[in-house]
């Protein structure tokens, strides 16, 4: 009896070539613009502690209630699968003492997170991000300049449908205040809030301005505006970010509803908004962490950072340009085993010169094969068969023109590594 086909885990999914183009090409892009402007590559695990995530997402959090992919392994360790990848970059700082020499460190990190979250368009369990960190810059300067970087990316990916959210957050002087006031509205509006939010409404009221729940976001409508409790240090932060950013040149909004569902944000929070996805509108979101590495028991380094949901970027950057399959540059329909030797010889010897040829490993008839070469896309056809071996001469068809020049077989090698660098000069 056959077995029924294994599929995915709900929520997760392949990305298939096709679509990979597309991402290796996102990847490219965000990787020039980090490095141009002195980020380095950090890689950190897939799994950390599960304690490393609830000391800093924080235990209130629909992450760390409800999210985390978190398991004992064979020893009783507790672990948890990533759902984000600033904690883990805030314990490697830490453990290997990045902040001895400069403080000042600057990474990106592009790669898998998971959170079992409901599964829908622009939302999955295991997502990917594309994430930039700031360390020991207290000055909003940080701030701007991580918002130009996302502003520049989706520029560069031709993604304009797009609006920057700020908001500040206030600090461990000021927040207190503004707490307080709002705890007094939600006691008041106790009856309409959802049951999540009446939880948060005392543990962790910040995040009932970000419910989504219809009757809670009619409650918060009265809601006091945290930007009016800023101490003067938050506020003058945060005109500096706003000014630097209409210098720039970057738009935004001032969102004061604004606020990002995990508890190590201070000061500055920022999204990227856009309209092409439905619901899920945040494409990217950041903010200031400035108490998180003393938290974790490093010095008292301030930092900030963002994190753009890749999978919701590709999908965006798709609907403008789909993406571009590389064809072959070539072509060789061989026939005969003799035939099929050689060609593979030269495949091998023009792979290694960056000139893809492709070629049919079975017996297929010429007619077959150059079907095939036609619908890969090859620019150029080598014909070769027992006819051309003997006379020793091999037929190169441009297939854009359909003119055809004779090769000798001796030096085929070089001749096609000189017309490609020949096309690739006149295209360049
Ligand atoms: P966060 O780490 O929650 O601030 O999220 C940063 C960005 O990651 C969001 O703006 C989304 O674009 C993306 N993101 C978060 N959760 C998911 C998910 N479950 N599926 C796809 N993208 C996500």
């Amino acid at each position: 009896m056959s077995q029924p086909n294994i599929q995915l885990i709900r929520g997760f999914k392949d990305i298939l070539p096709g679509e990979t183009e597309l991402w290796q090409q996102i990847e490219r892009t965000a990787i020039a613009l980090f490095e141009d402007f002195g980020y380095r590559e950090i890689r950190i695990p897939i799994m950390e502690k599960t304690e490393l995530f609830a000391r800093s997402i924080g235990e209130d959090t629909d992450i760390v209630e409800k999210e985390m992919y978190t398991f004992a392994d064979r020893k009783g360790d507790q672990l948890t699968l990533r759902p984000e990848a600033t904690a883990s970059i805030c314990r490697s700082y830490i453990q290997h003492k990045m902040y001895a020499q400069d403080p000042v460190r600057k990474f990106y990190t592009i790669g898998p997170m998971f959170r079992r979250e409901r599964p829908q368009k622009g939302r999955y369990r295991q997502f990917y991000q594309i994430d930039a960190e700031i360390f020991g810059v207290a000055a909003p300067y940080a701030d701007v300049e991580l918002i130009f970087l996302l502003r520049t990316l989706f520029e560069r990916l031709n993604v304009t449908d797009t609006t920057a959210h700020v908001n500040s957050l206030g600090c461990p002087v000021c927040r207190p205040r503004f707490k307080e006031a709002l705890s007094t509205l939600l006691a008041k509006a106790a009856s309409s809030l959802c049951s999540d939010c009446l939880r948060r409404k005392d543990r962790n009221p910040l995040r009932v301005m970000d419910c989504k729940v219809p009757g809670c976001r009619e409650a918060m409508k009265g809601a006091p505006a945290i930007l009016d409790y800023l101490c003067d240090d938050c506020s003058s932060h945060f005109s500096t970010v706003t000014d630097m950013l209409t210098q720039l040149g970057v738009p935004f909004n001032v969102d004061k509803q604004l606020v990002r569902g995990l508890d190590y944000y201070t000061r500055t929070a920022f999204e990227i908004q856009t309209g092409a996805l439905g619901a899920q509108s945040a494409v990217a979101g950041g903010g200031r962490y400035d108490g998180l590495v003393g938290s974790l028991g490093g010095p008292e380094v301030p930092a900030i950072g963002f994190a753009i949901g890749f999978d919701r970027l590709a999908e965006i950057v798709a609907l403008n340009a789909p993406a571009t399959i590389r064809p072959p540059d070539l072509y060789i329909a061989a026939l005969g085993e003799p035939a099929k030797k050689l060609a593979f010889e030269w495949s091998a010897a023009l792979g290694l010169k960056g000139i893809g040829a492709a070629m049919e490993y079975g017996g297929k008839s010429l007619k077959a094969q150059m079907k095939q070469a036609n619908r890969a896309g090859a620019g150029r056809v080598l014909i070769v068969g027992e006819s051309e071996l003997e006379s020793g001469m091999v037929a190169l068809r441009n297939m854009a023109d359909k003119t055809q020049k004779d090769i000798p077989v001796g030096v085929i090698v070089d001749t096609l590594i000189e017309t490609f660098s020949k096309k690739e000069q006149s295209i360049g």
